[in-house]
């Protein structure tokens, strides 16, 4: 046999590896003390990328060490049922064959995806193999087993008895284009060049104004207030007064509240309690109404008829437009700032308020963080703890629902005849539930 002119590592290693693999030297041996890693799962869907590589070559560093150190090792492989990732593929696929989510049952579009992604599914595992992690395949988990879903239940249910897991109106993160709202985390967000627009709010006696300052002039139709620091000098006497809100004739008030920077633009800033979550905060602590005046499908709504309809960078353009007509901007300064993108079609997030299920998170942060300030956990390096303290300290509430037909159904119904009352129950698949 002529020697080959260079090794091709194709032609070797996947026989070597079913050798390991079958040999049964990556399944754990129940002798010695345990080591365990289970593998961040996944996607079931698509590729391995080169972070998944870093993560199987660090892992599988620690995994054989131990091994060969005597330790009882299990290496728990999975794949990710990445509800939204996946989500998003199938309905391009849908597309390409002229349907949309529509045209289907929620169970239907659900038995699809499954024998979508169970085509999909070997990929990533043979890709895992090939990078030689010596996971106990055997062991694998799907996100959708049995096992965890009855576990997500199971939690589920823990935390509705605990009352950390509630309903309610509250601002989410909106794509507009995927139709679907994201928790925090998912949001990229991205510094860009903006203006921050200074505009006068007349007094009711047409002879004062009061000068807000907005990155986002196209929601002042929903605004509900103007606010102020409270101990700011400047405003002091107008808290409690009322102002006209340009372009319309609606009046609203001057109230203060803590909240507002009055190092920040003029010190004084419009309310939105219906598109901004801070000013949502403000909205309910001082019982402002909340004019919805974007629309889940992008476009302005509840504002004067030429706004009607209007896509937010139009609206934007044109309330400008219609300001500097009525005399009523009062100049601009450039900023640069975060705003948050879809991380799948990069469109701007819209903070929207819609029915949700969330997570009262803070309960549990207060909690990780006293373990963290008692050294109950070593948080490496140490000098970086308080930066995690402060992360736990400024979590909002989960967004735990998302608007899309694959994953893992929400175990709660409502009662027909009184929508604040919900009961918590597993049964979400069965068709006909007897309670
Ligand atoms: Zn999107």
């Amino acid at each position: 046999m002529k020697l080959a002119k260079a090794y091709d590592p194709n032609e070797y290693e996947p026989t070597i590896y079913a050798m390991w693999e079958t040999s049964g030297a990556f399944a754990p041996t129940g002798k010695g003390e345990p080591y365990s890693i289970v593998m961040p799962p996944p996607n079931a869907n698509g590729n391995l990328h080169l972070g998944h590589g870093l993560m199987g070559a660090l892992e599988d560093i620690l995994i054989r060490y131990y091994r060969m150190k005597g330790r009882d090792v299990a290496y728990i492989p999975g794949a990710d049922h990445a509800g939204f990732e996946t989500w998003v593929v199938y309905e391009k696929a849908l597309e390409k064959e002229g349907k949309s989510r529509f045209d289907f049952s929620r169970e239907q579009l659900y038995s699809q995806v499954w024998n979508f992604v169970e085509k999909q599914r070997g990929n990533m595992e043979l890709q895992l193999r090939a990078l030689g992690v010596s996971a106990s395949w055997g062991d694998l988990v799907f996100t959708l087993d049995e096992k965890v879903i009855k576990t997500v239940y199971g939690t589920f249910k823990r935390l509705w008895d605990d009352k950390l897991i509630y309903r309610g109106e509250r601002i989410v993160n909106f794509c507009t284009v995927h139709q679907t709202s994201f928790a925090d985390i998912e949001v990229e967000h991205k510094n860009e060049k903006s203006k921050l627009w200074k505009i006068a709010y007349p007094t009711l006696d047409k002879i004062g104004e009061v000068v807000i300052a907005t990155t986002r002039p196209e929601t002042m139709f929903g605004d509900t207030a103007i606010a102020v620091h409270p101990d700011d000098e400047r405003y002091k006497k107008l808290i409690g007064t009322r102002v006209l809100l340009p372009l319309t004739d609606r009046e609203i008030p001057i109230i203060a509240d803590e909240y507002v920077d009055p190092a920040y633009g003029t010190g004084a800033v419009k309310i939105t309690p219906a598109h901004d979550p801070n000013d949502f905060e403000v909205g309910e602590r001082h019982n402002l109404e909340r004019i919805q005046v974007i629309g889940f499908d992008g476009k302005m709504m509840n504002t004067p008829q030429q706004f009607v309809g209007l896509d937010v960078e139009t609206a934007r353009k044109r309330t400008l437009a219609a300001l500097e007509a009525a005399e009523l901007l009062r100049g601009e300064d450039s900023i640069e700032h975060a705003v948050g993108h879809c991380y799948k079609c990069n469109s701007v997030i819209q903070p929207l308020i819609k029915d949700q299920w969330f997570l009262k998170v803070q309960p549990l942060a207060q909690r990780a963080k006293k373990a963290l300030n008692d050294n109950e956990i070593s948080f490496s390096p140490n000098s970086r703890k308080q930066v995690l303290a402060q992360y736990y300290d400024n979590l909002r509430d989960w967004n735990l629902s998302r608007q899309i037909p694959w994953g893992i159904p929400i175990p709660a119904f409502q009662n027909v005849n009184d929508p604040d009352d919900w009961i918590f129950d597993d049964r979400v698949d069965e068709e006909t539930i007897v309670v």
